[in-house]
């Protein structure tokens, strides 16, 4: 089975994927965390990837393709959350033969998500998110893996997060749009609530597609 989780920046994407990743024998790949970890590499790929990261811009496609052959291997029990994120990416999928079997849209008001990300903080090492109100860490201001530091990401300070924002409604629009003039079930799910409860909305979605 394989899954795929939409939804803008900071409606819980990550920590909803590593909750299903935990609960179900299913693998979580965050593009923007293998994008992050591509990005440290001291190469001319790092750097357009540092370039477009710090600018809360989309990779290029090519990049993204590349990345995507260099890290899965496997095309079976996947959750992608954050890929694709344009319709040539749907097509990319489609020509390597990679299907999803359910697509989850976790939705959220621009305005919920901007009071949400202020208090949203990243463990580098982990790669956890957490947020101070919602998901806090065991320890104060402490990746609850690694126990260094939790820090705001660069791309969630308030204007780039805007940004961020109105280039994921334009680049979801043109996605759903592709799933619904193909006929593609789009299952959407109400993220302005609990995490706890986001989690069990999805656990209910995906158990009754086992039972099918
Ligand atoms: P995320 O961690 O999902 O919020 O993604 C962080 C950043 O990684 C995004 O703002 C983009 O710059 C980049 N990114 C993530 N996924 C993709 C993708 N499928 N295509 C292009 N860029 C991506």
């Amino acid at each position: 089975m394989n899954i795929l989780l939409i939804g803008p920046p900071g409606a819980g994407k990550g920590v909803q994927a590593k909750l299903i990743q935990n609960y179900f024998s299913i693998k979580q790949i965050s593009f923007g965390d293998l994008l992050r970890v591509e990005s440290k590499n001291n190469s001319f790929l790092s750097k357009r990837i540092c370039c477009k990261l710090n600018k809360g811009l989309l990779v290029e496609d090519k990049f993204i393709f590349y990345i995507f052959k260099k890290n899965i291997v496997n095309y079976n029990n996947i959750l992608f959350d954050g890929f694709p994120r344009t319709v040539k990416q749907i097509f990319f999928l489609k020509q390597i033969g990679f299907k999803f079997n359910i697509i989850i849209h976790i939705v959220v008001k621009d305005e919920f998500l901007l009071k949400r990300i202020k208090y949203r903080l990243f463990g580098f090492l982990a790669y956890e998110s957490y947020n101070i109100i919602y998901n806090r860490p065991k320890i104060k201001y402490k990746d609850n893996l690694s126990g260094c530091k939790i820090l705001q990401r660069s791309d969630d300070k308030y204007f780039l997060f805007k940004e961020r924002l109105n280039k994921y409604s334009n680049q979801i629009n043109k996605i759903l749009t592709y799933f619904t003039l193909n006929n593609i079930n789009v299952i959407q799910i109400n993220g302005e609530v609990g995490y706890f409860n986001i989690f069990e909305k999805l656990k209910r979605v995906i158990n009754n597609y086992e039972k099918l």
